[in-house]
């Protein structure tokens, strides 16, 4: 009984997002998202029944994000969006509008995918709200299909709410008895299993969640309706040690990301529940070595009829189907399975492991599957003697940087020679539509190489010219010729491919299309050196050399798994050294290797944390070890907050590092401060996501806030983030703003 926990829902030609962008530049009617959804949805049941699943989900389809979908089921929308009602207040929640913010977004555990944070009040009410799910589950048994209904679970829908006025968890006693009317609602609508999920289980639990985990499912109803309550990304010892003594039906463990999950099976196995063992793994795009996956099930120490073999999440977080990538090179394609294909895994797995027959379809797919697997293991595409070899025997001085940071930065103002207080900006100019066009007339063949490269070299004129204008210390080169900061530097690395049409959602109706790691990554030719000289050639100023490092690289990426992630990781690192030394060798004298996503790879065990920490600072410290004293590194980080990694970040050994907070700079100053760090330090001093011009009296105001906890020295003043989301217009008075500024700071500081 195959058991899907859950489905992606974009479209695989992304309908769903066409449709919503239609309607929200009112070119169409909400009727017209209402069809395309509907659509969607009976094609992806199909999909699935065809495919055998047996356990197919309803309710895990959204217009936006599931857990605004679990706010509404809860009647506990904020009160500011009360004067709405429906697709408005649904939207205006997830989006914003004229009189309403849109609620705070973040991650879904250690994914891309970003939720919607529910906001809630100590007096907070709560009312069922099933208009939705029965909906869908009765359009689900209109074409023959019994759909197990999903729900986000009261734990995890507590542990990612915030409140202003009290721990959310403590309105668990409050919670549970509106999930109970909602499980009687659903019965009585003829639903017969209830998926909960329950994924913030597999953190560190703190007493609290365990008390409320105990006390939602002790209470919520379990007779006439099977209930599971699934878990995934990591291991959930913890809750099973509670869930094994309620009433529920099931427990769902991910036995991709979390192989420690196995230590309580046997339990479940005494309990009589069933076990929903994730074996596929739902978030990677790589094929399943299916003997293992059977082999691994046989292991388990439970009665095969207590096991329902599953995806390890949903499978929302990868992409639908490689029916369509018709460019993609062979070899590589018959080591991928994106959703659909899993759900053939799924079906063979399970037929495997129960003994039942293959049908001759089947068959061959299975023989395939064994193909694929054993080319993988051998394939020249893949393996590559070479690089292995150079992360096995990396000498001293291909590991870190020599000298210690302080007597670098001495020698580097000698040479660099920028004044107190520098100004940057943090790397991208902005991506006009004339600056895609570009790019895309190049990608479709309807320009010429040169006619690109002129084009290109024109954006950059320009960039250069509003800097001397603007009057910035260091300047950069824009990024022009990225589309974006990962997949740019993917295309032209050996090891990394691209897919046409493997689009995954992030949130609402943005969705990435992140780069495959297949192979051993080397980069054949320089990256960046053509742009960057171009625009030193152009100016007497400093031109900043711009990267993105390998921790970045790879959490943006869809890594292999054939590997141990440590070598990939050193693998890439040693790519982007060499860059650093052709762009030194070309003459820039500084260059910044960006770790946007540093932090966002975390663990989400503390356990886990210290080993992560290890081959990341390991991994930067190799990409910018080809760099000399005279060189200065720079590092931008942001999204995060950095206040308890501060060791970490002074580990990694950047002579300059800029990090964005333009919300509360002098907090992570003192943090700086406090840790005694040595190294040169710009906090944004001012928000890139809005369009707003912030004025020059806002900025000195942050410039002077900064220097009353950090030494002027070892300041650098600079934008929170890249500037390409936003326009010239906006770009250019804004910098203005911040360079006079500085120049005041600047001059009473002489006076003094
Ligand atoms: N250099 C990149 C840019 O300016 C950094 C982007 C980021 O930090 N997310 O666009
Ligand atoms: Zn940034």
């Amino acid at each position: 009984m195959p058991y899907v926990t859950g489905y992606p829902r974009v479209g695989e030609k992304r309908e769903l997002k066409f449709a919503l962008e239609r309607f929200w530049r009112g070119e169409s009617s909400f009727d017209e998202v209402e069809n395309v959804a509907k659509e969607l949805r009976k094609r992806h049941w199909l999909y699935q029944k065809e495919a055998k699943a047996k356990f197919i989900s309803s309710n895990d389809f959204s217009l936006y994000d599931q857990m605004i979908d679990m706010i509404v089921t809860l009647g506990c929308e904020p009160e500011e969006y009360r004067d709405l009602e429906g697709v408005e207040r649904y939207f205006a929640m997830a989006r914003g509008d004229k009189n309403h913010k849109a609620l705070p977004m973040t991650k879904w555990l250690n994914t891309n995918y970003h939720y919607f944070v529910p906001y809630l009040k100590k007096d907070q009410s709560f009312k069922p709200n099933v208009e939705k799910i029965l909906k869908e589950f009765t359009e689900a048994k209109e074409i023959g299909i019994d759909t197990k209904v999903n729900l986000i679970g009261p734990v995890t829908f507590l542990s990612f709410a915030r409140s202003e006025d009290i721990d959310p968890l403590k309105l668990i006693d409050k919670i549970v008895p509106v999930y109970k009317e909602l499980v009687e609602e659903l019965k009585r609508a003829g639903v017969k299993y209830i998926q909960f999920d329950e994924p913030a289980l597999v953190k560190d639990v703190s007493n609290e969640q365990l008390e409320a985990l105990k006390k939602a499912y002790a209470n919520i109803p379990t007779e006439g309706v099977e209930i599971y309550v699934v878990t995934y990304f990591e291991r959930a010892n913890e809750a099973v040690d509670i869930l094994v003594d309620t009433e529920i039906s099931g427990i769902g463990l991910d036995f991709v990301y979390g192989m420690e999950n196995v230590e309580s099976v046997e339990k479940i196995a005494k309990s009589g529940k069933k076990l929903i063992a994730g074996v596929v793994d739902g978030r990677n795009i790589w094929i399943s070595d299916i003997d293992k996956k059977v082999e691994f099930l046989n292991s388990l120490p439970i009665d095969k009829e207590q096991v329902i073999v599953s995806t390890s999440c949903s499978l929302l977080h990868v992409p639908y189907t490689l029916k369509y990538e018709e460019k993609m090179d062979k070899n590589i394609k018959s080591w991928l399975a994106f959703a659909n294909e899993k759900l053939d895994e799924l079906r063979i797995i399970e037929r495997l492991y129960t003994n039942a027959p293959l049908n001759e379809s089947d068959k061959e797919l299975y023989e395939k599957n064994k193909r694929a697997n054993e080319s993988r293991k051998n394939s020249t595409q893949i393996h590559n003697q070479a690089v292995q070899k150079r992360v096995k025997n990396l000498p001293k001085n291909l590991k870190a940087r020599e000298m210690p940071a302080t007597r670098r930065l001495k020698i580097q103002h000698e040479i660099l020679k920028y004044p107190v207080l520098p100004t940057t900006t943090i790397g991208s100019f902005p991506q006009t539509k004339e600056v895609r066009k570009t790019r895309k007339a190049y990608k479709e063949g309807l320009i010429s190489v040169e006619e690109y490269k002129r084009k290109i070299r024109e954006f950059i004129d320009y960039a250069i010219e509003v800097q001397e204008e603007v009057g910035l210390d260091i300047f950069v080169h824009g990024e022009f010729e990225r589309n974006d900061m990962v997949e740019y530097f993917s295309q032209m690395l050996k090891g990394v491919t691209f897919s046409e049409n493997g689009w995954v959602q992030s949130y609402g109706s943005r969705c990435v299309k992140p780069p495959i790691i297949f192979g051993d990554v080397s980069r054949p030719e320089s990256m960046t050196v053509e742009w960057i000289t171009y625009a030193q050639s152009k100016t007497k100023k400093i031109v900043k050399g711009m990267l993105t490092g390998p921790v970045t690289m790879l959490n943006w990426s869809f890594v292999r798994d054939d590997l141990d992630k440590e070598e990939v990781y050193k693998q890439m690192a040693l790519a982007i050294a060499d860059e650093v030394s052709d762009l030194q060798d070309a003459g820039i004298k500084i260059i910044q290797v960006d770790e946007a996503a540093f932090k966002e790879g975390y663990p989400l065990r503390k356990a886990k944390r210290g080993e992560y920490e290890r081959v990341a600072v390991e991994s930067f410290k190799i990409s910018t070890a080809t760099a000399r004293p005279q060189t200065q590194i720079h590092t931008h980080m942001c999204y995060s907050d950095f206040n308890d990694i501060m060791e970490t970040i002074d580990a990694m050994d950047a002579d300059v590092i800029s990090i964005e907070t333009a919300r509360n700079g002098n907090r992570i100053l003192e943090a700086f401060k406090k840790y005694n760090y040595q190294k040169e330090v710009g906090v944004g001093v001012y928000d890139i996501h809005s369009p707003r011009v912030p004025s020059k009296e806002e900025i000195l105001k942050e410039i002077e806030k900064r220097l009353a906890v950090f030494p002027a020295d070892k300041l650098w003043i600079n934008p929170d983030c890249g500037l390409k989301t936003r326009k010239w217009e906006e770009v250019i008075p804004a910098l203005k703003n911040m360079v006079e500024a500085t120049k005041d700071v600047r001059s009473r500081m002489v006076k003094l």
